[in-house]
């Protein structure tokens, strides 16, 4: 079965002026706000991946990634050496 990914927030404090839209557009629960009304990681284990609160920062605080992705330098070899390992068994 695969593994279930994960995903990292990445909140850049300096930029978020506190207006709670990524909070309120997180379907999962992953954000509480702090006394100040920013956001801050309250399980990051529920995050889907779905972009949401990145998309609907107004002010661009907020980027998600995933977690053991494999790079994109990873994904060619990859695909490289499945294309040598073809031409190696014609
Ligand atoms: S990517 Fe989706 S699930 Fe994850 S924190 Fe953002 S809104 Fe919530
Ligand atoms: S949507 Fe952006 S600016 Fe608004 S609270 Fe969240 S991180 Fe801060």
């Amino acid at each position: 079965m695969a593994k279930k990914k994960s995903y990292r927030q990445h909140i850049f404090y300096d930029w978020c002026k506190a207006c709670g839209l990524c909070v309120a557009f997180c379907p999962k629960q992953v954000y509480r706000r702090n006394e100040e009304g920013q956001p801050v990681v309250a399980d990051a284990a529920k995050c889907v991946g779905c972009r949401f609160c990145e998309l609907h920062c107004p002010d661009f605080a907020i980027t998600i990634s995933a977690v053991d992705a494999p790079s994109r330098s990873a994904a060619a070899h990859t695909a490289q050496t499945s294309i040598e390992e073809a031409a190696d068994e014609r």
